[in-house]
């Protein structure tokens, strides 16, 4: 979404959230916007890192290396990461970095040699108390292992909670790797329990890290996952896929559609399927106004970034779908960095168990309070969220006196 987008939506919260107009400006504006050229192999990149807002914490977000990216996708990014650290009740604020670049045509050694770059132009403004990066997209343990090396031979300091999504050798957190799905799996079992949700079909689009771990661990507790794809398509039996054989499929051939003992169904198709629980797990901007009436599924969880365009959130309330936004069911992979962060000042190493029950309890924390937020029944579930994370984030800088 492009940051005017984001404004105008945050100009609409700010009413329902009775903001003043100097606290819409305060949440409007980034605090930084960083840039610089970095030179590999005698070639120039574009990179950023947007600071957004302090006020709860260290800023926090991934590094992104792209074609597309902008210092204005960047800002939005940096703004959506301030809403998800509130949104969890994390001590921290938000922030976003990336490159443009097409990651495919580096060799290794550049690829090294960009990261490290990264690091050297921005290392005096970030820090484990400062700003803490972390992988996003075609961004990685490795190149996450790389960023700290470099930043320690710069400030000559020891420093494993300057970034996370580290290698676990490296100070990284146990769960790290399917931490968003298992947020998701705990969002959506709290919203099952408070909707008396009986049919547990579910519907994924996307079957990569986020997708592909959620039908694993819904399958395990019991859903029925009638359809699931991946860019090459979908497939779809209503009385329930095999996960193990899919997951399979997936691995040895490239694509869920090799696997043979179902129908095919197309992307499309698959959003309209019939089912009660909708996962949208790959793209933004995948539920629109064409397509949401169609939508069968009483409930749509967000694992990706901004799947549902806010025409197809307007029509989705109105048919009383419930939307468990982005900000909050895919703020795992956040949560279990926070952990890291924390595993890492403390000098400790969490269990799988506790940090899966550190996980569970942040999640379901969050969805509480946003429940209480939405049980007026006058605004959208993502709206209480959007709205009681915008109040959060005012309170914090009144405290500090900055408005
Ligand atoms: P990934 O690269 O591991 O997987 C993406 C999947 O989407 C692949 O299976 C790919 O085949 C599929 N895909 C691509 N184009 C498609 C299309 N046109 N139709 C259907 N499927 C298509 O990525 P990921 O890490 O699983 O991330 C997926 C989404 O989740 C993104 O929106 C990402 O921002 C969001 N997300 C991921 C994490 C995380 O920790 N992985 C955290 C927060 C948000």
């Amino acid at each position: 979404m492009s940051f005017q987008k984001i404004i105008q939506f945050l100009e609409k919260i700010a009413l329902l959230a009775n903001l003043s107009e100097k606290e819409i400006q305060l949440l409007k504006n980034p605090d930084r916007v960083l840039k610089a050229e970095l030179t590999v192999n005698g070639k120039k990149y574009s990179a950023y890192r947007v600071q957004f807002n302090n006020a709860r914490g260290p800023y926090k977000g991934g590094i992104r290396f792209h074609p597309e990216v902008s210092e204005d996708e960047v800002k939005s990014l940096a703004f959506w990461m301030t809403i998800k650290t509130t949104v969890t009740d994390l001590p921290f604020g938000g922030g976003k970095g990336g490159v443009k670049v097409d990651p495919k045509r580096l060799s290794k050694k550049e690829l090294e040699g960009l990261s490290r770059a990264y690091v050297r132009a921005f290392y005096q403004y970030l820090g484990p108390d400062t700003d803490i990066p972390a992988p996003d997209v075609y961004t990685n343990a490795e190149i996450m292992a790389w960023m700290l090396d470099e930043y320690e031979k710069a400030t000559k300091t020891k420093a494993p909670a300057f970034i996370t999504g580290k290698p676990l050798e490296l100070g990284g957190s146990k769960v790290r790797d399917i931490a968003t799905a298992l947020g998701g799996v705990y969002v959506l079992e709290e919203a099952v329990k408070k909707t008396g949700l009986k049919e547990k079909n579910v519907a994924i689009q996307g079957f990569g890290n986020a997708g592909m771990n959620m039908a694993k661990l819904l399958a395990e507790r019991g859903y029925t996952i009638v359809a699931v794809s991946d860019s090459k398509g979908g497939i779809h039996d209503a009385k329930g896929l095999n996960m193990n054989e899919v997951i399979k499929a997936k691995e040895t051939k490239g694509t869920v559609t090799e696997y043979t003992k179902a129908a095919k169904i197309s992307n499309e198709e698959l959003l309209a399927c019939s089912c009660s629980i909708l996962i949208p797990s790959a793209l933004s901007g995948v539920l629109t106004k064409e397509n949401a009436q169609k939508v069968k599924a009483k409930m749509v969880l967000e694992l990706a970034n901004g799947p549902t365009t806010p025409e197809a959130d307007e029509i989705l309330w109105s048919r009383k779908v419930l939307v468990l936004p982005d900000i909050l069911a895919n703020a795992g992979g956040v949560t279990v960095s926070y952990f890291e962060w924390l595993q890492n000042k403390k000098n400790e190493s969490w269990s799988e168990q506790q940090v899966k029950k550190k996980l569970q309890e942040k999640m379901v924390s969050a969805f509480e309070q946003i429940w209480k937020e939405f049980s007026d029944g006058k605004k959208s579930f993502r709206t209480a969220a959007y709205v009681l994370a915008l109040k959060k984030i005012v309170d914090a800088e009144k405290k500090r006196k900055r408005i």
